[in-house]
């Protein structure tokens, strides 16, 4: 092995990167002097090659990571290049919230202006789109492409399957003269979509069907949304994106495994225009991995897009959606996302990936920067019947609680403690089994960073329910700790701590409970149709929630978030991402995940 000429960071100088068999092949790569000067790290070029027709999806965001952190890793490049070869479904917006996505999983192209909006550096397959004509132009003059006249119909009847080859049209052997004449006709617009095609001539009776005479160009009399009305005719994904990696310099092109038996054309496309060439171009190399296949997650396009235009959710950046937007607003964070990407490794397998890493990876990094706040979802109220017995009836104090535990330098914030409190109804029980540790009549239990408070009388409402809890405090347990020894020398103890906001100092707020969009892990697997497995309980929406008040406002203790974007750990309840419906009057939190993997316990 050779050693790196270059200061540039290595793959194994990241903690990021773990070594695969796609840094095997780049390593071996840079170590024969494939591309470049053996040693040479700086020659890696990556590419993220979205087509512009839809939204982002978690698969995407795999596929981002890897060719980005690459190329980082490496000391490389990665171009951001929109795949845009089919008119009918493409559209400019679509180009916006894709850069944006990018953006905001932090990574940056290949010539990109640091300006957030700024598209500098872009790339577009549609720039390339005369150079294609003319190679594709080149192809025919070599007797290795032919305009076919046929239906689109008798083209298909003839390739012939897996066990019989195909048989030669009519057109195939027709002279070089002609079909260019065609070929001319057809990119001025002559003559209606599916009139003609320009093929490749290859191989029929090849055991790989993406070999037979496979079709290079179709008529779309469509509008393109960057080059209008210019061309006639769009290059299909085999003959295009090879030659788009080419043009770009792109040493390894990375992509899901459905392409490996598409990499003979690939491969062939690109010989074909270097033969008899003196000047060669570029043969960049395609590796195949693995794509994300997450369960209870589905990443189809066309059915993502079925969900949103059947209003199953509410568009595409629902939270419940597996886009990057969805998981936005749902309070995912772009770091999350990248260790989800890193720990699903690349692999040659198909295989499906555990939701579980996912939801691990979001809570991973919010228990380390979301600032703690206490927030109650189902209020019952607590009146502290003794409030006197501590000085003022009237007085609030205030308490320091800890904004994060796992991060000393977060500090404390002051929260009011008063006679009146609201508690969470599942905290307690009429008729307690022996082990629920919290409020029951005649129980103590601790207020976090309050009081300790033992409840004497429940209050009911005409069917039994308890609607407000009488209680007593101890002031002796004053920012909820133990009480000093009795004369004995016995120090009482309680076993529960309970979260709680004073009435005087909470506002109330509507908080989204987002559960899995669909209660299997494979969708669609056991009727072929996802939305038969569409989960019925996965939003809740509770109106009546009571919330800190401090959460009004930015308070010291909250990171910068670069999205703006406000997220917290309410205490014992998970992580929570204030969503962009809330207003001055109206808080709206999405719950982003529980504390714990509480579903894999019930699901079993
Ligand atoms: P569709 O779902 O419509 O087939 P697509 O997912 O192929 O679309 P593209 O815009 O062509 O959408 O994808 C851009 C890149 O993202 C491609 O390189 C593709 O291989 C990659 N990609 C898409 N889905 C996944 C996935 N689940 N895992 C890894 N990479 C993915
Ligand atoms: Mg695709």
């Amino acid at each position: 092995m050779t050693t790196p000429t270059t200061d540039k960071p290595t793959a194994d100088d990241r903690p990021s990167l773990t070594r695969n068999f796609i840094t095997e092949i780049i390593d071996a790569d840079i170590a024969s002097g494939k591309w470049g000067s053996p040693g040479d790290r700086t020659v890696v070029t990556t590419r993220f090659p979205p087509e512009p027709n839809g939204f982002l999806h978690i698969g995407h965001a795999k596929s981002i990571a890897v060719n980005f952190s690459l190329a980082e890793a490496y000391g490389g490049h990665c171009n951001l290049r929109f795949d845009d070869t089919n008119p009918a479904a493409e559209e400019d917006a679509f180009v916006k919230a894709i850069i944006e996505d990018v953006r905001w999983l932090g990574f940056t192209w290949n010539n990109a202006s640091s300006h957030d909006a700024s598209q500098d550096g872009v790339l577009y397959a549609s720039d390339y789109f005369q150079q294609l004509h003319d190679w594709a132009v080149e192809l025919i003059d070599k007797g290795l492409a032919y305009v076919d006249e046929q239906s689109p119909e008798d083209i298909r009847a003839q390739r012939g399957d897996l066990k019989n080859p195909g048989t030669a049209g009519p057109f195939r052997d027709r002279p070089a003269a002609e079909s260019k004449a065609r070929f001319a006709e057809m990119v001025r617009g002559d003559h209606p979509n599916g009139s003609m095609v320009l093929r490749a001539k290859i191989d029929l009776a090849s055991p790989n069907m993406n070999l037979r005479d496979p079709v290079m160009y179709r008529i779309l009399n469509t509008p393109h949304h960057r080059t209008g009305t210019t061309w006639h005719v769009y290059p299909m994904y085999d003959w295009a994106h090879g030659l788009e990696d080419s043009i770009e310099g792109i040493t390894h092109s990375i992509c899901t495994l459905e392409f490996e038996i598409h990499r003979p054309l690939y491969d062939w496309f690109i010989d074909a225009i270097n033969k008899d060439r003196a000047e060669k171009i570029h043969h960049p190399q395609q590796i195949e991995f693995a794509r994300l296949n997450p369960s209870f997650i589905i990443t189809s396009k066309r059915k993502l897009r079925q969900l949103v235009e059947d209003g199953h959710v509410t568009g595409w950046d629902d939270p419940r959606m597996p886009t990057i937007r969805g998981l936005r607003r749902l309070g995912y964070t772009p770091e999350s996302l990248r260790a989800f990407a890193e720990a699903t490794g690349l692999t040659k397998f198909n295989a499906v990936h555990d939701i579980g890493l996912l939801e691990r990876a979001v809570r991973d990094h919010l228990n380390k920067v979301a600032p703690r706040r206490m927030a109650v979802l189902n209020p019952l109220k607590v009146t502290i019947t003794n409030w006197a017995d501590g000085g003022d009836p009237d007085r609030l104090e205030t308490m320091q609680v800890i904004n994060n535990p796992e991060d000393e330098s977060a500090g404390a914030r002051p929260v009011t403690f008063g006679p009146t409190l609201w508690i969470e109804h599942d905290d307690f029980m009429m008729d307690p089994p022996k082990k629920f540790f919290r409020l029951g009549p005649g129980r103590e239990v601790r207020l976090r960073c309050g009081y300790w408070i033992t409840c004497n009388e429940v209050i009911t409402d005409d069917e039994g329910n308890p609607v407000e809890l009488k209680c007593t405090y101890d002031p002796n347990t004053r920012g909820g700790n133990n009480p000093p020894p009795d004369a004995n020398g016995k120090v009482r103890k309680v076993k529960g701590t309970l979260h709680w906001v004073a009435d005087a100092d909470c506002v109330s707020a509507e908080v989204r409970l987002f559960d899995r969009l669909y209660s299997v892990e494979k969708p669609g697997k056991k009727t072929d149709n996802h939305i038969d497995d569409l989960n019925p309980d996965s939003l809740t929406v509770l109106t009546e929630c009571r919330v800190e008040q401090g959460l009004t406002k930015h308070l010291p203790d909250e990171p910068a978030w670069p999205d703006g974007l406000r997220r917290f750990q309410f205490e014992r309840l998970g992580y929570f991402c204030l969503d962009a419906d809330s207003a001055d009057n109206k808080l709206v939190f999405n719950r982003t995940v529980t504390l714990k993997d509480s579903w894999a316990k019930q699901n079993r």
